[in-house]
């Protein structure tokens, strides 16, 4: 037995020392692709379809409005259906009893009807949150306030909702080391949920679904709603907007002047946007990534 040989028979930690430069002459180095591959949340080295939206769309646009305040059922309703667009609804529905003829009208008109809470959990940092407050809740609370408010919706209006919008946007329970992210309750139950406040419009190839982005439209006037809708056109996204009242322009209040005029331009077909409601695109979205549209 030639000396190195019988060295490293006898002593263990030579032998895997050996082993392991031979290792690294034997194994071949790994291939960028390879480890790209193994990174969580990569899709390269996919064949990835392009996203398409239907009929030759360049981009996508939906209308929202929160807790069912009573100027969407006053004012709102008239205007949307002037205009001829579906819009989603997320109802608190507490406010629903005080308008309900007009609510059962919205349905009736194709409005989608979608739910946004039984109590409106927010951070007790807002006054208006403090004795409701998102710190104090564990996730089987939440789930129960989520299911509550899908259960009264379909018992006022017969509607089982399936899209949901995080109460002012916000998406945890708890405090500190216990902090949980309510999103997965969302993620089993619903086809969206709608966040709030967000900064930029969704890739209908990447965005998470559960979590998509909301950007606010209260108190703008048309221009500033139109820079939203041509930059999200521009890079083929979906826009989802959010209003609370429907009037003047105001804190909170999305002006019907300036509405009228976006849904005018969303609804000219050289502007080549589809509005629709959340659901809509949503399962649209969903479809096309399932690879069940062509
Ligand atoms: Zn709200």
């Amino acid at each position: 037995m030639p000396g190195l040989l019988r060295f490293v028979m006898r002593t263990p930690c030579a032998a895997m020392a050996l082993g392991l430069c031979l290792g690294l002459f034997v194994a071949p180095p790994p291939r960028a692709s390879a480890q790209l591959r193994s990174l969580p949340g990569t899709e390269a080295g996919k064949q990835q379809k392009p996203f398409r939206w239907p009929e030759g769309k360049r981009a996508a646009l939906s209308l929202s409005f929160d807790d069912a305040r009573l100027s969407q059922i006053d004012r709102g309703l008239a205007v949307l259906d002037k205009c001829g667009v579906k819009v989603t609804f997320f109802l608190s529905p507490d406010n629903v009893e005080k308008r309900l003829a007009g609510w059962q009208k919205a349905v009736a008109a194709g409005h989608e009807i979608a739910n946004h809470s039984l109590t409106h959990p927010c951070t007790g940092n807002y006054a208006f949150s403090l004795h409701n407050a998102l710190e104090n809740y564990t996730l089987e609370a939440m789930a129960k306030n989520l299911d509550g408010g899908a259960a009264e919706i379909q018992r006022l209006l017969g509607v089982k909702p399936v899209t949901f919008a995080y109460p002012c946007g916000q998406k945890f329970v708890g405090r500190g080391l216990d902090v949980r992210s309510y999103v997965p309750l969302v993620a089993e139950r619903y086809i969206v949920g709608r966040g709030y406040l967000d900064e930029a419009a969704n890739d209908p190839a990447f965005c998470d679904l559960a979590q998509a982005a909301g950007m606010g439209f209260d108190d703008m006037d048309y221009q500033q709603m139109l820079k939203l809708v041509t930059e999200a056109s521009a890079e083929g996204r979906w826009l989802i907007l959010v209003g609370h009242e429907i009037g003047e322009r105001g804190h909170q209040v999305t002006d019907t002047a300036a509405l009228t005029a976006l849904c005018q331009y969303a609804r000219d077909p050289a502007n080549g946007l589809w509005i629709d409601t959340v659901e809509a695109i949503g399962k649209y979205i969903r479809q096309q990534r399932a690879g069940a549209i062509p």
